[in-house]
C-alpha cells in the first residue's frame, strides 16, 4: 500500500496541470482499490459548490457541469462534516440525493473522504461499487491517507493552473501572514536555491544564441566535473559503482537531454527554465516505471540536472538584475538574499516560509520594507518578473493586479504615509505619560543603515544591537579589528546614548555560511551563549572588540548575553568579560567596564531572575524567543503562527514576574522583543514597570503616541483587569478597546 501511495502522490505532483492531476488521481485510485468508480468533486470558490471534476466509472460527459452545495447529497454531507462517510448502500442513507445525469444509480457502496488543506475542505474523493458492502478499514485508511497527501498538491495545482492558463493576465490573491507593515507595488524577482531545479522560475529570453552558449558551457563544465570525480575515485570504488559516472556522461553526450534543452531555449525559455522542463519531463517518465532499479535512476537524473544548474548559476547569480521597484520573492529567503538587493531598490518581500517572528521579517521591519511571510502554494516559477502588490498589514499579495487594485493599494500607502507624517512631530519629545511617568524608547539595530532612521525618529538608545547580522554577511568569522571598527561606528553614531550589544546569537534559524550547525532540533540546540562558551576564542575576540571600540569616546556600552538558561553560563561569561577588560586595560587602553546584562528568553531564566540579578546590571526580555519557548510554538512555523500569542496570560504573568524581581533588586529591566513595538502590549509593559522598551524604529513613534496619550494610572488599571482574563483573545480585545476608546484605534497593529 505504501508503495502504491508513494507512486500516486509522485505522479500527481508531476502532473502538468490541475486537470491532469485529477485524471491521474481517479484513474490510479480506481485501479489500486479495484473499485468500479472513483470521482473527485472540487470546491468552486465563486459558486461555493462542489463541482464534479473527474471520474472513472461515471458519466464523463457531465464532468464540470454537475455540482452540489455544502450539505447537499452524500458528497456535500462529507464536506459539511469534514469526515469520511462509508455506507453499504446509498439508498439507505437519508442524505442521499439522486442526480440522474451522473449515472450512479447502479452503485450501492459509497466511500467519500474530504480533501482538506490548511483546515479548508477543498473537495471530496469518492469510490463506489455495485456490490452492497462497507469498504473495509484498510481501504478507508488508504483513501484518507491519500487524500491528506493530495490536498496540498491539489491546492498548489489549483493556483498554478489558474495562473498558467491566464498567463499572468488575471489577478490572483494569495494569503500569508503579515511580516512587516506597509504596502508596496513592484516587480517580483524570484530567488531560488541554486541547487534545486524544482524552484527555478520560467523566464523569457531574447538573446537565444547567448543562452544556448551559456548552456553548452555548463554541459562541458558538468562533464569535466563528473570525469574529475570519477578519476579521483577510480581506486576506491567498485567497477559497478563507477559505472554510474559513465551513465552520467552518456546522458550528457548522447544528446537527448542537451538537445531537448536547446530546443526549449530556442522557443524563448532561459537556460535554467529549459533545463528544469526537460529534466522534469524525463523524471515523470522514470517515476511511472514499475522497475525499482530504473526508478532509482531518476535520482541520478535529478542529481545531474542539479549539477548542470549549479554550473549555469555560477555566472548568472552575479548578474541578477534588481529593478528599481524590486519585490523579493522566495520560498525560503535568507538574510543574505535580502542584503544582496540595494536598499533603495527593495520595495517589498514575500517569503514562502516563516512567520512574523522570523528574523527575516524582523529585519525587514527594521528596514521599513513591507513583507508577507508564509505564503504557501505560491507558484514561484510563474510569477517571476510580473507585477505584484505586497500588503504587509493584512499578509496578502496580489499578482497581476488590476487598475482598481493598484489604486486601492496606493490609497492605503498614502494613508500610512500621512499617519507617519502626523507622528513625526513627536520625535524630539521624551516619552512621558500625562501623569508624568517616563519610559525610555530605544531601538533594535543590526544593519548600519538603520542608524540614521532610528535617530530621526528620536531613539534614546539601542536596546538590542544584533551583532550576528554582520557575522552572517561575512565570508569567515570577522576579525577583532574588523568588529572593533563596526562597533565603534555604532557607538559614535549614538553617542552619548546607551548602546546594548548582544554577543553572537547564532543557531536556531540563524546560520553562518562558514560555520554550519546541523541539528535535529536547532531551536533547542546549540544556540546563542552556548556556542560562545564552547568557543571562547570567538567570544573573547568579540568582547575585546566591543570594549576596545569604546576607547576615548563619550559612550555608554552595555553587553548582553542571549539564550541564557543557567546561572553557570552567566558566571562563565562574566569571568571571560572581566578577563577581556583586564587584558585591554593592561594593554594601555583606557576603557570602563561595560554594564553586563542577560536576556530573558527561556522560561528557566524567568524563574531564576533573582539569582541572575545578583550577577548582572540589567535584564532584557527577548519576548520573541520567550513566547516561543513558553508556548512551545516555533516562531518560524506559519502552520502554528495562530498559537504564537504575545498576549497569552502565561506570557504576561512571566513578564510581570521578571519586572517585579528587577524592581525589588533595584536593577534595570527592559524588553527588546517585537512585543515592545506593539502599541497595546507596550501599554501593559509600561504598567508592569518596564523602564526600557526597545523596538524596530518604524514602531517608535506609534508607541510614543500611545504612551503619551494614556496615563500610567489608566495603564495599571488595564493591566490589573487583563491579568484576571483567561485567554489571549480576551486580553487583546480588551487592550484594543482601551486604545480605541482613547481615540487611538488607527494605531492598532494587525500583527499578533
Ligand atoms: C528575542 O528573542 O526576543 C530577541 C530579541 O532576539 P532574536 O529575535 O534576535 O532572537
Ligand atoms: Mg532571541
Amino acid at each position: 500500500m505504501l508503495e502504491a501511495l508513494r507512486r500516486v502522490v509522485q505522479e500527481v505532483s508531476t502532473a502538468p496541470d490541475l486537470n491532469a492531476a485529477l485524471e491521474v488521481t481517479v484513474d490510479r485510485v480506481r485501479s489500486i482499490m479495484t473499485t468500479e468508480v472513483c470521482s473527485v468533486y472540487l470546491l468552486d470558490d465563486k459558486q461555493n459548490r462542489y463541482v464534479f471534476r473527474a471520474t472513472r466509472g461515471l458519466n464523463q460527459s457531465v464532468v464540470g457541469k454537475v455540482s452540489l452545495g455544502l450539505g447537499e447529497g452524500l458528497v456535500g454531507y462529507v464536506a459539511e462534516r469534514a469526515e469520511p462517510l462509508n455506507v453499504e448502500a446509498v439508498t439507505q442513507h437519508s442524505r442521499n440525493q439522486y442526480i440522474a445525469e451522473i449515472g450512479e444509480d447502479e452503485f450501492n457502496a459509497f466511500l467519500g473522504v474530504p480533501i482538506i488543506h490548511q483546515g479548508q475542505t477543498l473537495g471530496v474523493l469518492v469510490v463506489q461499487q455495485r456490490e452492497k458492502r462497507r469498504f473495509d478499514e484498510s481501504e478507508e485508511a488508504f483513501l484518507v491517507t491519500l487524500s491528506a497527501q493530495l490536498a496540498g498538491l491539489i491546492a498548489h495545482a489549483k493556483v498554478t493552473g489558474l495562473l498558467a492558463v491566464s498567463r499572468r493576465k488575471a489577478s490572483r490573491t494569495f494569503h500569508g501572514a503579515p511580516g512587516a507593515p506597509g504596502v508596496a507595488l513592484g516587480v517580483a524577482i524570484v530567488i531560488y536555491p541554486s541547487v534545486d531545479l524544482s524552484q527555478v522560475p520560467y523566464r523569457k529570453v531574447r538573446n537565444v544564441a547567448r543562452e544556448v552558449d551559456r548552456f553548452t558551457k555548463a554541459v562541458a563544465e558538468t562533464r569535466a566535473e563528473v570525469e574529475g570525480i570519477a578519476e579521483k575515485m577510480a581506486n576506491d570504488l567498485r567497477e559497478d559503482t563507477l559505472g554510474l559516472f559513465d551513465a552520467y556522461l552518456m546522458m550528457l553526450d548522447e544528446g537527448a537531454i542537451p538537445k531537448e534543452v536547446v530546443q526549449r531555449i530556442k522557443k524563448g525559455q532561459w537556460a535554467q527554465g529549459a533545463l528544469k522542463q526537460t529534466i522534469e519531463t524525463h523524471l515523470a517518465r522514470f517515476d511511472l516505471m514499475e522497475d525499482a532499479y530504473l526508478r532509482e535512476r531518476a535520482n541520478d537524473l535529478r542529481e545531474l540536472g542539479n549539477r548542470m544548474l549549479s554550473h549555469l548559476e555560477k555566472r548568472n547569480r552575479r548578474r541578477l538584475h534588481f529593478p528599481k521597484d524590486t519585490i523579493l520573492v522566495g520560498d525560503d529567503l535568507s538574510l543574505s538574499d535580502l542584503a544582496a538587493v540595494p536598499r533603495e531598490r527593495l520595495k517589498g518581500i514575500v517569503s514562502g516560509r516563516g512567520s512574523v517572528n522570523s528574523h527575516l521579517a524582523i529585519l525587514a521591519e527594521a528596514l521599513g520594507v513591507p513583507t508577507v511571510m508564509g505564503v504557501q502554494d505560491l507558484p514561484m516559477p510563474l510569477i517571476d518578473g510580473g507585477d505584484i502588490i505586497v500588503d504587509g498589514f493584512q499578509g496578502v499579495i496580489v499578482t497581476a493586479p488590476t487598475n482598481t487594485q493598484r489604486q486601492q493599494y496606493r490609497k492605503l500607502a498614502e494613508a500610512e504615509a500621512e499617519l507617519t507624517r502626523d507622528l513625526e512631530g513627536l520625535a524630539a519629545a521624551p516619552c512621558i505619560t500625562p501623569d508624568g511617568h517616563r519610559t525610555r524608547l530605544w531601538v533594535n539595530t543590526g544593519l548600519f543603515s538603520d542608524v540614521a532612521r532610528s535617530l530621526e525618529r528620536g531613539a534614546e538608545g539601542v536596546g538590542l544591537y544584533r551583532t550576528e547580522i554582520h557575522y552572517m554577511m561575512s565570508e569567515a568569522f570577522p576579525t577583532e579589528e574588523e568588529q572593533r571598527q563596526i562597533y565603534r561606528a555604532h557607538l559614535l553614531a549614538f553617542s552619548p546614548r546607551p548602546v546594548t550589544m548582544r554577543t553572537l546569537d547564532i543557531g536556531g534559524d540563524k546560520a553562518l555560511p562558514y560555520f554550519p550547525i546541523q541539528e535535529e532540533n536547532p531551536f533547542l540546540g546549540w544556540r546563542g551563549i552556548r556556542v560562545s562558551l564552547d568557543h571562547p576564542e570567538i567570544f573573547i575576540a568579540q568582547i575585546r572588540a566591543m570594549i576596545r571600540a569604546s576607547e576615548g569616546i563619550d559612550c555608554y556600552l552595555r553587553i548582553m548575553l542571549p539564550m541564557v538558561s543557567s546561572i553557570a553560563e552567566v558566571d562563565m561569561a562574566r569571568q571571560l568579560i572581566d578577563q577581556c577588560v583586564r587584558e585591554v586595560q593592561e594593554e594601555g587602553v583606557i576603557v570602563k567596564r561595560p554594564d553586563i546584562g542577560v536576556m530573558i528568553e527561556v522560561p528557566a531564566a524567568v524563574y531564576q531572575a533573582e539569582a541572575l540579578l545578583k550577577r548582572v546590571d540589567f535584564l532584557s526580555v527577548g519576548s520573541n524567543d520567550l513566547v516561543q519557548y513558553m508556548l512551545a510554538v516555533d516562531r518560524n512555523n506559519a502552520q502554528v503562527a495562530g498559537l504564537y500569542q504575545e498576549f497569552h496570560p502565561a506570557v504576561l504573568r512571566a513578564l510581570k514576574q521578571v519586572a517585579d524581581a528587577a524592581m525589588k533588586a533595584g536593577k534595570g529591566v527592559g524588553i527588546c522583543g517585537e512585543m515592545a513595538g506593539n502599541p497595546g502590549a507596550a501599554l501593559l509593559l509600561m504598567a508592569m514597570g518596564y523602564q526600557v522598551l526597545s523596538m524596530n524604529s518604524p514602531n517608535l513613534l506609534v508607541v510614543k503616541k500611545v504612551l503619551t496619550s494614556l496615563t500610567l494610572t489608566a495603564a495599571k488599571a488595564l493591566l490589573d483587569e487583563v491579568l484576571q482574563l483567561e485567554t489571549a483573545q480576551e486580553i487583546k480585545r480588551r487592550t484594543d478597546e482601551t486604545l480605541t476608546e482613547a481615540g487611538l484605534g488607527q494605531l492598532i497593529r494587525v500583527r499578533r
